[in-house]
């Protein structure tokens, strides 16, 4: 699958946003948005002029897009499927993220970030109700098992990320057996309950696709 390769610092720098792409390196002293930086090639505030209403929504769509590793194509066909479903769109756009499976891997802290749940995925390292799944865009339902199997289980970095449940705990709506490496979507989020992402205002996505 198609996937962005290059430096995902920058991504962080041009949306002036810490994106959580690196694993713990983001908690780190290491992270640069630590430090005051400028989005790459931009000239200092006082010089750039007031934001069009349309740079600002291409800015949402970028930084969520960007957050959840997807390129436009995929995004955008997350988007679609959002506008298909009843209720709100934006809010349905944020539940077909979080379903996607290298994002629930993710949420279970079976992976530090999207980008490794991914690759644990690509690998075909996990499994869904007792079936191997090797697809990253893979919609888990609600009630559906996702576990690490065969020697995968023995891998430091799934052991090291999962050193997070003690602390930060889980997302209300998954639920993960440390031991087992064995864990389960409860529910599909309420949008409020994505606190990491509270920041961003997905109508202006929605705006910005219905041009
Ligand atoms: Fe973004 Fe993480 Fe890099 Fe910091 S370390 S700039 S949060 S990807």
């Amino acid at each position: 699958m198609a996937r962005y390769i290059g430096p995902v610092c920058r991504l962080c720098r041009t949306e002036q946003k810490k994106l959580f792409l690196k694993g713990d390196r983001c908690k780190s002293d290491k992270c640069p948005m630590n430090k005051k930086r400028l989005p790459p090639g931009k000239a200092p505030k006082s010089r750039m002029g007031k934001k069009s209403e349309y740079a600002v929504q291409l800015r949402e769509k970028q930084t969520l897009k960007r957050a959840y590793g997807l390129l436009e194509t995929q995004f955008r066909n997350a988007f679609e499927k959002a506008l298909s479903m009843p209720g709100k769109t934006g809010e349905n756009l944020f539940i077909l993220l979080e379903r996607r499976l290298d994002n629930v891997v993710y949420r279970m802290h079976l992976a530090t970030s999207r980008a490794q749940a991914r690759q644990l995925v690509n690998h075909g390292h996990i499994s869904v109700n007792g079936k191997r799944v090797d697809i990253a865009s893979y919609l888990v339902k609600t009630g559906d098992s996702v576990a690490v199997i065969g020697a995968a289980k023995k891998l430091e970095l799934i052991k090291n990320a999962l050193q997070e449940v003690g602390k930060s705990g889980t997302m209300p709506w998954v639920e993960i057996n440390p031991d087992e490496m064995v864990g389960r979507l409860a529910a599909y989020p309420h949008r409020q309950d994505i606190t990491d992402m509270l920041d961003i205002r997905e109508q202006l996505v929605v705006e910005l696709y219905s041009k």
